[in-house]
């Protein structure tokens, strides 16, 4: 089972298991304590969708981020909640959508009691770009992201934002041309050139300088 299928089971088996195991397990990772990446997938995500977002999404960035920060990558799926999983985030200016997402979550969280930090992100995770040509969007150093399913870097891509990355980390890496490949923040596909899957060194110092104050 691999990492983020794991930790969907354990968020889905939560409930059920002894509080001492779950702290056993949480001790066993190291101090620094996890990025939580809360994730509202859509209703329009079909079930195949979601049993590839592992594979696909999220297993090899997360594992890069683990890497990175030193910290484990938390992944909370919320399912079929309206007010949130049927957001409705086409409305032709993804600036706006984003705004409004931000206000969801911000209702989220307080209606929620959910911790406020730089480690507690939120994404709305569609299937459909939020405009002819955006794939996702995020503030920079903020709480909240949406991010669609059009290309396989996107999520890592808008998550990178929220933890400080800015396009300037986005390299092409590799020589010769051939070999080329795009790291998580460059800007835009290119679509003769293939995904490195992995963050940039650039972008690597950009999020651990992020994140180096928070416990
Ligand atoms: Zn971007």
């Amino acid at each position: 089972m691999n990492r983020v299928t794991a930790a969907l089971t354990i968020t889905l088996l939560i409930s059920t298991m002894p509080a001492s195991i779950l702290a056993s397990e949480y001790q066993s990772w190291n101090a620094k304590l996890p990025i939580v990446l809360t994730l509202f997938l859509h209703d329009e995500l079909s079930d195949t969708d979601i049993r590839n977002l592992d594979t696909n999404y999220f297993s090899w960035f997360t594992e890069d981020l683990e890497s990175i920060t030193d910290r484990k990558v938390e992944i909370v799926p919320i399912l079929r909640t309206p007010g949130y999983t049927d957001f409705d985030y086409r409305l032709g200016d993804a600036g706006k959508s984003l705004y409004e997402w931000d206000q969801r979550v911000i209702d989220y969280v307080i209606g929620e009691n959910k911790p406020r930090s730089k480690r507690h992100k939120y994404l709305l995770i569609t299937r459909d770009n939020l405009t002819l040509l955006t794939e996702g969007i995020a503030g920079s150093g903020k709480r909240s992201a949406i991010a669609s399913l059009s290309a396989y870097r996107t999520i890592a891509h808008e998550v990178g934002h929220l933890l400080g990355a800015t396009h300037s980390d986005g390299q092409l890496i590799g020589f010769p041309f051939a070999l080329t490949c795009n790291t998580n923040m460059v800007a835009s596909e290119v679509f003769f050139i293939k995904n490195c899957y992995r963050y940039s060194d650039r972008a690597k110092q950009s999020i651990r300088n992020y994140l180096k104050d928070t416990p």
